[in-house]
């Protein structure tokens, strides 16, 4: 990775959870890589079960 790359994810996001809908916000100056997921473990089920929905 490079250093550019690590200092966008330190900005200030917001986006809902792909799998759950959960709104996040990251906050500005903390490193978090999450674009898409609230937690790992939504993203670990997401892409275990792509087209499961209960
Ligand atoms: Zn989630």
């Amino acid at each position: 990775m490079k250093p550019n790359d690590a200092l966008n994810f330190r900005k200030s996001r917001s986006f809902d959870c792909k799998r759950c809908g959960q709104h996040v916000e990251t906050k500005e100056g903390e490193l978090d890589r999450r674009t898409k997921f609230c937690s790992a473990l939504c993203s670990r089920r997401y892409f275990r079960h792509p087209n499961k929905q209960r």
